[in-house]
């Protein structure tokens, strides 16, 4: 089965292909990717039929001409079933599906303070209680690695452990999620504290919150986010 024989019979709802195009189509709306840069992916469940893999957009293609069709279809092993080159960082979407079960969509973005953040090789600390929503207090940086080798997925895959968020030195930064639209919500957060932080940085007055306060904020998230 292929991600555009998703649809339900009779209603209105979008293909798994037509949600990968919306969602890269509404990240270069927010200004989070230009051009080609960016991927995003979808989890496909195993079934009797179909073995498990990923739906994943196409490599070097602008959203605004990137049909449904062009969505490619990944197994585990790395071979693509449908026609068409898979996006560079296919390995980073594999190798976290392979990684981490409670993740079913990956969003990457150039966007442009994450970028500037990455290409500092910073860190972000707790500088705001909304960090807790990558699920730890700081959004590590990984390693400089080629982009779209196996060197940038282990680096990446270390640097996340059990996040949903990491930057990427001299690139940009990926979100993970439970669904496409967590991990888009959580590509979206980060770029705005990416933001705030590259602010607080120009005053030079970086005041941090408490691992006991962060440990309070992650307890209020688990019935605030994750019902
Ligand atoms: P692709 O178009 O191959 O996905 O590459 C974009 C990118 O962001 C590489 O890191
Ligand atoms: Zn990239």
């Amino acid at each position: 089965m292929s991600c555009n024989e998703h649809r339900i019979d009779g209603t209105a709802e979008e293909t798994t292909a037509e949600r990968i195009v919306i969602a890269a189509r509404q990240l270069v709306a927010n200004g989070m990717n230009r051009g080609s840069s960016g991927n995003i992916s979808i989890r496909r469940e195993r079934t009797d039929d179909i073995p498990d893999g990923f739906f994943i957009t196409p490599s070097g293609i602008d959203p605004d001409r990137m049909a449904p069709d062009a969505i490619c279809t990944m197994r585990m092993t790395g071979e693509n079933e449908n026609d068409g080159k898979p996006s560079s960082e296919w390995r980073i979407h594999r190798d976290i599906y392979a990684a981490r079960p409670d993740v079913h969509a990956i969003v990457h973005t150039h966007s442009p303070f994450a970028t500037t953040l990455a290409c500092m090789q910073l860190e972000v600390p707790p500088f705001h209680y909304m960090i807790a929503v990558t699920g730890d207090n700081t959004i590590p940086c990984a390693p400089y690695a080629l982009f779209g080798s196996q060197e940038l997925s282990d680096t990446v895959l270390a640097t996340l452990g059990e996040r949903y968020a990491c930057l990427m030195a001299h690139h940009g930064m990926i979100a993970l999620g439970h669904s496409l639209e967590h991990a888009m919500a959580i590509a979206i957060e980060v770029e705005s504290l990416c933001e705030q932080y590259w602010r607080i940085l120009q005053t030079g007055h970086i005041k941090l919150l408490s691992v006991e306060q962060m440990t309070q904020v992650h307890e209020k998230f688990k019935d605030y986010f994750r019902k």
